[in-house]
């Protein structure tokens, strides 16, 4: 069976056409700048032929009708026609308190992500664009949503109630919800089963360290906690975002630097902070090690202050869980930077967690890895992320059926 994944940004269209049953991947390629001059990236996985052109997408549903157009192409296509395509898995970004799993995508659950537009405003319009143009092109393809919030969706009220007055939960249903809920679901069954377990049986804290960064702890298969708030911004500082910060700051920046409005800080929290914000040079832990060689002091700063505060969700979430057993590194920090997971697992050895020095620096990228030292109470893992496979398999479960 093969699976279309599509990934809507707001001026972006990212897809991948792929087996989730053989997990190989046919093609993969990006709609970018839609309706800004766009530009089509394009890798025929079984040629890899790769190429990169302007073009004019004007809006997702020309997006949408080029992928199509060139899936199928004598030329660069990988299929003769989109009838070989049984389904389409949208990943989305919020799916509010209603939707707690992927879903078949009808009326009523479009009339449900355009309600819950006003908690994530540019993704969930984008993942809507994305499911309509899909709809035009495609009309009789059946479409199932996969949900980033979807795996968060068993924290209990006392996780994920803010201490605010509870009308602002009731009337505008502001509350914790979590991302990266496909890569926190899918890293953590792997992890469990290469430990020949099964998840239910486990607790298990999986770290999504990458650009955006967010924490996970999942007591018998079920997430207790995340790190992530109502939005993408709270937790652990990332690339960008600030994480958790006091709400006082708000007014007091406000009051005392009259350059700054609400709009403007709320992008300098989400775009300008993080270990950007510190270092002032990157949101790249590669270009932010780099620096550090050169005696650079805030990058140097940068880094310490993200493996702090990871340490200290860690620490929290091994107070909530009681016991743990596995703690699991994925995403492009996670899985690539020895030097995180070592910073943010050092003098943790009284509470069972062993790192392997030498595993940990000669984890091989890519794959699944088991970095911690033989008989550590807590296993230590990287996992590769693989968020299209993840929204592939939850289709392919949904859809086979119709096939059958
Ligand atoms: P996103 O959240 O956008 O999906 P990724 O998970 O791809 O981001 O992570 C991208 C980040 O991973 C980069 O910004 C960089 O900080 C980090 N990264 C990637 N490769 C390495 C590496 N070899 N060493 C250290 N950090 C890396």
């Amino acid at each position: 069976m093969l699976i279309l994944v599509v990934n809507a940004g707001s001026s972006s269209l990212k897809f991948q056409l792929l087996n989730p049953e053989t997990e190989k991947v046919y093609a993969r390629g990006l709609c970018d700048r839609i309706n800004l001059g766009g530009i089509f990236k394009y890798i025929n996985c079984l040629t890899e032929e790769e190429f990169t052109k302007n073009e004019p997408l004007a809006s997702h549903q020309e997006a949408m009708e080029l992928v199509l157009q060139t899936l199928v192409s004598p030329e660069h296509g990988v299929v003769e026609s989109m009838d070989e395509v049984q389904a389409i898995g949208h990943r989305v970004v919020h799916g509010g308190e209603s939707i707690r799993k992927a879903v078949l995508i009808d009326e009523e659950v479009e009339e449900v992500i355009k309600r819950i537009i006003p908690l994530a405003p540019l993704h969930n319009a984008a993942a809507l664009a994305g499911i309509k143009a899909c709809e035009e092109v495609m009309p009789d393809k059946p479409m199932v949503a996969v949900f980033d919030t979807a795996f968060h969706s068993s924290m209990p009220d006392y996780t994920y109630t803010y201490a605010l007055p509870y009308e602002f939960y009731e009337e505008y249903h502001v509350r914790r919800y979590g991302f990266h809920g496909t890569s926190h679901d899918h890293v953590s069954t792997l992890a469990a089963e290469v430990i020949g377990k099964k998840r239910e049986d486990l607790n298990i804290i999986t770290c999504h360290l990458g650009n955006g960064s967010s924490l996970a702890a999942i007591k018998h298969g079920e997430v207790l906690d995340t790190s992530m708030g109502m939005t993408p911004v709270s937790g652990v500082p990332m690339g960008t975002r600030t994480g958790d910060m006091d709400p006082a700051v708000v007014k007091y920046l406000i009051d005392n630097n009259h350059d700054l409005t609400l709009e403007k800080l709320d992008k300098l929290f989400n775009k300008g902070s993080g270990v950007l914000g510190i270092s002032g040079i990157s949101s790249d832990f590669r270009d932010l090690y780099d620096a550090i060689e050169f005696g650079n002091d805030r990058a140097r700063l940068a880094v310490e202050v993200f493996a702090y505060q990871v340490k200290k969700y860690i620490g929290a979430f091994m107070a909530v869980l009681g016991d743990l057993d596995l703690i699991v590194f994925t995403a492009g920090v996670g899985e690539n930077a020895p030097r995180v997971r070592r910073d943010v697992l050092s003098g943790l050895e009284k509470f069972g967690i062993e790192l392997d020095p030498q595993k940990n620096v000669s984890s091989v990228p890519g794959q699944i890895n088991e970095i911690s030292k033989e008989g550590s109470k807590v296993k230590v893992m990287v996992v590769p992320t693989n968020e299209e496979l993840e929204i592939a398999l939850k289709t392919y479960n949904l859809v086979k059926s119709l096939y059958e």
